[in-house]
């Protein structure tokens, strides 16, 4: 019937009772009880008259869907009743990828923290004395040691300094993540006074963490110095007054800004704050354990750079080039870190048993010198020529009459912030389909199961394996091989 009305098509649809009374579904309701089934089937029959009203359904379609709607109510029972939150295949080739949640934890991380979930731990409790401890201890006493070390070299040399001591006494606390560590420091050390940043550094990140945002929430006041591009020590020292509790240098992560540019060195900074007496603290976004030179990636000032430098406290998050669990981490003089500790914001923003567990397994890879174990670092030290021969051989299985699977030349980032023009280079594989468009093939390799998360660039699909980790290859492989099918 070409003709009929979607009135006519809407009359066809059984109501929620109807379907309830269908014996096919009898033995669903039994299993999964009354109410599951009739909000499955309410859900059901809600698609069919959007798909009616869109006028993609005819008579036919609407026949052929009755036909098979116990099914379709099982299936919708079966999504709502399974996980939302699941695992998916990222070929983007960025490392630290907000949107699929950034670092993947290391396996001692993740069997660390099931141990701690599963049964008691000791998390605030002394085993020796048997009296109440603290939760801080797992892991400050590991980034007393990683953060110490004087190996770390300062890319910062700041010739008219005597050389800073080392920082003895440098402690760290943990909050939910790095947005949190920022608003409790500010709140802390500069509540109800005034904070000094520069113009060029009033960044927002990740669309909702802006820097002016955070201080008024921390109940400080913001004083900006400077202009966009151009900062000067001469222009922290000009705001500087009795009101004034902090300086802040903020790491602008995902924004550049190139050409005509100034800021101070960070030595210069230290030695006004020091000369005035004001802590400065320095916001580091995505602080990293190792040189980040080793990537080929320069200028990037890492947790202990900042530190020996003479920094008072550093902010950086946990699943950032830290490769660990989201979390907030505040490093520094033992004197500001204690009152942050005192502050009742920190019990307000404390993590849980699992983010410890997840943080303390992290830190002590990097502490056994075992980079390799977290996947983050692992991944972003893969050389092209590794990601070339694992690309080569999914290519050569994947390779079909309906597909062109070429293997070029590309770019994996790190993101997360870190060093925002950093690029890896890295050897990507190009799909390009027979009759469909990027963003069809792109579509269907999210469809399969894991979803594949590719990027489509100039009309093509691009696949960088770096991301992906090598037990996965074959899953891309049978995503390509199902869809030339
Ligand atoms: C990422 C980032 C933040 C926010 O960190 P989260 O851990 O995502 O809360 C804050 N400041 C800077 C400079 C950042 O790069």
């Amino acid at each position: 019937m070409p003709g009929t009305s979607k009135a006519d098509l809407y009359r066809q649809l059984p109501s929620v009772d109807e379907l309830l009374r269908s014996p096919e579904l009898a033995f669903t309701i039994e299993r999964e009880g009354r109410d599951s089934v009739a909000d499955a089937a309410r859900s059901v029959l809600g698609s069919l008259r959007t798909e009616i009203a869109a006028a993609r359904l005819d008579a036919g379609g609407v026949r052929l869907a009755l036909s098979g709607i116990s099914g379709a109510v099982e299936r919708q029972i079966g999504q709502s009743l399974g996980y939302s939150l699941r695992p998916v295949i990222n070929a983007t080739g960025v490392v630290l990828h907000t949107n699929l949640g950034r670092a993947p934890l290391s396996l001692s991380a993740w069997e660390h923290m099931r141990d701690a979930a599963s049964g008691y731990s000791n998390l605030e409790f002394d085993v020796d004395t048997g009296e109440r401890g603290e939760r801080d201890v797992h892991v400050d006493r590991l980034f007393r040691k990683l953060l110490s070390d004087a190996g770390g070299q300062s890319p910062f040399p700041s010739p008219s300094l005597p050389a800073p001591p080392p920082p003895t006494g440098i402690a760290t606390i943990v909050v939910n993540n790095n947005a949190a560590a920022v608003l409790l420091a500010l709140n802390t050390l500069a509540e109800g006074g005034e904070v000094v940043v520069s113009r060029g550094e009033l960044v927002e990140i990740g669309g909702s963490f802006r820097i002016p945002d955070v201080m008024s929430k921390s109940q400080v006041t913001l004083r900006e110095v400077g202009t966009t591009n151009r900062t000067r020590v001469a222009d922290y020292e000009a705001a500087i007054n009795e009101k004034t509790r902090l300086l802040l240098r903020v790491h602008r992560s995902n924004f550049q800004i190139t050409g005509f540019t100034e800021q101070p060195a960070i030595g210069e900074l230290v030695e006004l704050a020091r000369k005035r007496n004001i802590p400065l603290m320095e916001d580091l976004g995505s602080g990293s354990l190792f040189d980040l030179r080793s990537l080929g990636v320069n200028g990037e000032p890492g947790i202990r750079d900042s530190l020996h430098a003479g920094v008072n406290v550093v902010s950086y998050s946990g699943d950032k080039l830290l490769g660990g669990p989201q979390a907030g981490l505040l490093s520094g003089r033992g004197d500001l870190i204690a009152r942050m500790r005192a502050n009742s914001l920190f019990r307000a923003l404390r993590v849980d048993k699992l983010t410890y567990a997840a943080l303390e397994a992290t830190l002590l890879a990097y502490l056994k010198q075992d980079h390799e174990a977290v996947p983050a670092l692992r991944m972003m030290h893969l050389s092209k020529d590794e990601i070339g021969k694992r690309a080569e051989a999914v290519a050569d299985k994947a390779r079909s009459s309906r597909w062109a699977v070429e293997i070029i030349d590309g770019e994996s980032v790190i993101g997360g912030g870190a060093a925002p023009s950093a690029v890896l280079p890295t050897r990507l594989l190009a799909v390009i389909g027979d009759g469909l468009t990027a963003d069809e093939i792109s579509a269907r390799l999210r469809a399969s199961d894991p979803p594949i998360i590719a990027r489509v660039e100039e009309g093509r699909v691009l696949l960088d394996l770096r991301t992906v980790f090598p037990e996965q290859d074959g899953a891309v492989i049978a995503a390509l091989q199902e869809m030339a099918r």
